[in-house]
């Protein structure tokens, strides 16, 4: 990474391993970097460790909060300390005027203090960019748990993937490339000719209660209720379906046990399989954006 924040005052509140290659790469970036909410004793060389979010906030250029933002309970995400950062009003307006506040997906609580305070959110997640780029840990990560919960191998099974959208078009080249007969669920005619294009079969929305009785596993990415009880009654009791949309999913889980099918909600994969990876990707698009506004 160049050294191209030279100088710029970022302060990083909360988070988890992937804070820590944020971290990594704003030093990198000749950055000046405070942060609180993780533990002083794994920081970085170069980092001002804070005990109080208040005190990293002074003077700063740009606050980087956790991925998944600041909870029901108003908790930011701070998974490596034993006391969770409280997010208030009264901490909003210790924010430097204006300034860039970036997060994953802001979550209701954050989007209102932002609104009422005026905060500049950004929310790295809704980037086609970011999004695309951590399609590849969480295709990757979805594949390892169908490795380890099924007793066959993805070459030659038959995998259905509910959705063609970031996601859904990686996971299922990904799939296709390891040997599964690879079927691919999607609304639009543009991307059923795209996966026809790929080699993949292509499936209507409509349609797809007539095919699911074939499949080992379905993997869907679909926001809203598509694995319903009248669908999920079509699907074979072997089948292990894993549901990657963000929650509450697409899946009724209480009919998928009623009935005997395994059925998980597997959320916020990149941070959990690959960190490193899944930071350096968000650190990436933040130091260029950062980059940008001090270019005007
Ligand atoms: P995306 O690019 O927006 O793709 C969503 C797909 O769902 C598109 O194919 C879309 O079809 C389809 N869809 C949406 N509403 C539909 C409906 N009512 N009926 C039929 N199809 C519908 O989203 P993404 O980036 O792939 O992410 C998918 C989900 O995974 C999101 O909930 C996201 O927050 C979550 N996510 C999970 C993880 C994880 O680790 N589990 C990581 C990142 C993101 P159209 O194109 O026709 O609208």
């Amino acid at each position: 990474m160049q050294n191209n924040l030279k100088g710029m005052g970022i302060a990083v509140l909360g988070g988890d391993a992937r804070s820590l290659i944020i971290l990594e790469e704003l030093v990198a970036s000749g950055a000046v970097v405070n942060t609180a909410g993780l533990p002083a004793d794994v920081l970085p060389a170069g980092v001002h460790y804070f005990s109080e979010p208040e005190a990293c906030l002074a003077g700063v250029s740009a606050v980087i909060l956790p991925v998944s933002g600041v909870n029901d309970k108003r908790q930011l995400y701070c998974p490596m300390t034993s006391q969770p950062l409280t997010f208030t009003s009264e901490l909003a307006v210790c924010f430097p005027p204006d300034i860039p506040i970036f997060t994953g997906v802001a979550g209701p609580y954050l989007s209102k203090i932002a609104a009422e305070s005026g905060l500049r959110l950004i929310e790295l997640m809704k980037l086609n960019e970011v999004a695309i780029l951590n399609s590849i840990p969480t295709a990757e990560g979805a594949v390892q748990l169908a490795m380890e919960m099924l007793p066959i191998t993805i070459h030659g099974s038959c995998a259905f993937v509910l959705g063609f959208g970031r996601i859904g078009a990686t996971l299922a080249r990904l799939l296709s490339a390891m040997g599964a007969s690879t079927w691919v669920v999607a609304r639009r005619p543009e991307h059923l000719a795209r996966i026809t294009e790929l080699n993949l079969m292509p499936v209507p929305f409509a349609e797809m209660s007539r095919y699911l009785g074939e499949s080992d596993m379905i993997f869907n990415t679909i926001p809203v209720p598509v694995l319903t009880g009248e669908v999920l009654d079509k699907v074979s009791s072997g089948t292990l379906i894993i549901d990657l949309a963000s929650a509450p999913g697409g899946v009724d889980f209480q009919r998928a046990a009623s009935i005997g099918v395994k059925a998980i909600l597997a959320p916020g994969l990149p941070g959990k399989v690959a960190p490193k990876t899944a930071g350096r990707i968000l650190a990436k698009v933040i130091i260029r954006l950062l980059y940008e506004e001090m270019a005007g």
